[in-house]
């Protein structure tokens, strides 16, 4: 294995694990600890040109890295008339459309 494939190994493993880590701190009501890890895991895609998985994506605030979770940190809209999915971000408003 080449050292770029192992640095991408290594950044995928430590997104997938900020992810989870910010997920559970999200259940647990700690949003501001939930948006460090976020902030890193982003630090983390964009140093190393890691791609986050379309899942973790659209569940990322673009605005302000808040974890999305619907009914709590957002709210879903479905917009049928141009199929998609609109998340509104509570925290900065900021909309999140996933076409299906
Ligand atoms: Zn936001």
């Amino acid at each position: 294995m080449s050292r770029k494939e192992l640095i991408k190994q290594v950044g995928n493993e430590r997104i997938r694990i900020l992810f989870n880590a910010a997920e559970e701190r999200m259940e647990m009501g700690d949003s501001a600890l939930a948006k460090s890890y976020i902030k890193r895991l982003m630090k983390i895609s964009t140093h190393y040109k890691i791609k986050l998985s379309k899942e973790m994506k659209n569940k990322i605030c673009k605005k302000c890295n808040t974890l999305l979770i619907p009914g709590k940190t957002c709210s879903v809209r479905i917009v049928s008339v141009h199929k998609y999915v609109s998340y509104e971000c509570n925290n900065c408003k900021g909309q999140t459309h996933i076409f299906y």
